[in-house]
C-alpha cells in the first residue's frame, strides 16, 4: 500500500503520520513544536521530523504550516516569526514534496472526508480562530493568501486587545485560548465543565463566547450565503454545549433569511493531517514518477 508522509504544524504541536490515499491513518506522532527556541529550531524540528517519517518509506511529503503560504514558501507567520522559508528548508528529502496552508488544507480534508459541499464555510476554534472559504467548490484564498481570517473580524467596537494589533476581534472573544484565560483556566475543557455546573462567571464568559461567533458567522452568512458551517478544532469538541446555543443565535440574528446548518467537524483534531495527507498527495501526482515495485527507495536519508 502507498502512503504519504504528513504534518500539521500547530502554534505548540506538530501532528505527523502516514497517510493512505483514502484518508487513513497509517501512523501517528505528536511532537511538541519549539516555538519558544526561535524560528530556526522550529524549522529544524520539522525537518528532523520529516527524514524520521521518511524512513518508513513514504511517495510524498505534505506539510500544512500558519501563516501567508505559498506553494514553495512559507511567507510569513507572526506565531512563528519567519519569512520567506523555502520548502527545501522544512524537507531536505528526495521526494515531492508539498506546502500549504493549515487551515486551508483542514478545509480541504473536511471537504474530501467530512462534510463535504460547495459552499462551505470551516471554522477551527482552537488556540486561535481561523476559516477555510469554500465557495462553488473550491477553496478561496484571496488576492494574496489572507482570505478566511474571520478570526479577525471585530465583533466588539474599540473591545478587548487582541493578539493581532486589533481590538474587539471574534478570537479575543470565542477562541479556545481566550474563553480559558478570561475563566483563569489553562484549558477550555474545565470552563465547559464550569458552565456545565451552572458557575455563574464561567456562563457569562460562554454566553459571551457564543454571542461573538453568532454575529461573526451572521456576517459571513448575509456576505457569501454558505449552505454549512463546520466548526472544528478544541472547542468543537464541547459538542451541543456550544452548537446548540449558537445555532440558537445565530438564528435570531438572521432575521429574513434561514440560517445555514451549523455542525461539528466529524474529522475532529485530524483534519489537519489528513489535510496535510491530501497536499502529499496532490505532489506526488503532479511531480512524482510513479512508484515503481522493486525500484530503490527514494529519497529517505
Ligand atoms: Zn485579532
Amino acid at each position: 500500500m502507498e502512503y504519504v508522509a504528513a504534518i500539521d504544524v500547530g502554534g505548540t504541536t506538530m501532528k505527523g503520520g502516514l497517510v493512505a490515499r483514502d484518508g487513513t491513518i497509517l501512523r501517528r506522532e505528536r511532537r511538541p513544536t519549539p516555538r519558544a527556541e526561535g524560528p530556526d529550531r522550529v524549522i529544524a524540528a520539522i525537518s528532523a521530523f520529516v527524514s524520521d517519517l521518511c524512513r518508513a518509506g513514504p511517495v510524498a511529503v505534505g506539510l500544512a504550516v500558519p501563516g501567508l503560504v505559498t506553494d514553495t514558501h512559507a511567507v510569513y507567520s507572526a506565531a512563528f516569526g519567519w519569512r520567506d522559508v523555502p520548502v527545501s528548508a522544512f524537507a531536505d528529502v528526495d521526494l515531492p514534496v508539498a506546502l500549504g496552508h493549515d487551515v486551508r488544507a483542514a478545509g480541504e480534508a473536511e471537504l474530501a472526508y467530512g462534510a463535504g459541499g460547495r459552499d462551505v464555510l470551516f471554522v477551527p476554534i482552537g488556540t486561535g480562530i481561523a476559516g477555510a472559504v469554500v465557495l462553488s467548490g473550491s477553496l478561496y484564498g484571496g488576492a494574496a493568501g489572507w482570505a478566511g481570517q474571520i478570526g479577525h473580524i471585530p465583533v466588539r467596537p474599540d473591545g478587548l486587545p487582541c493578539g493581532c494589533g486589533q481590538r474587539g476581534c471574534l478570537a479575543a472573544y470565542a477562541s479556545a485560548g481566550a474563553v480559558a484565560a478570561r475563566c483563569g483556566e489553562t484549558s477550555a475543557e474545565p470552563v465547559v465543565r464550569r458552565v456545565m455546573e451552572g458557575d455563574e462567571a464561567a456562563v457569562a464568559v460562554w454566553a459571551e463566547a457564543v454571542e461573538a461567533l453568532a454575529l461573526a458567522l451572521a456576517t459571513y452568512t448575509l456576505l457569501l450565503d454558505p449552505a454549512l458551517i463546520v466548526i472544528g478544532g478544541g472547542l468543537s469538541l464541547a459538542g451541543d454545549a456550544l452548537l446548540d446555543p449558537l445555532r440558537a443565535r445565530l438564528r435570531e440574528r438572521l432575521a429574513f433569511r434561514p440560517a445555514p446548518a451549523v455542525r461539528a467537524s466529524r474529522l475532529g483534531t485530524n483534519a489537519g493531517l489528513l489535510g496535510a495527507g491530501l497536499l502529499g498527495w496532490r505532489a506526488q501526482e503532479v511531480t512524482g514518477s510513479p512508484h515503481r515495485p522493486g525500484a530503490a527507495p527514494r529519497g529517505c536519508p
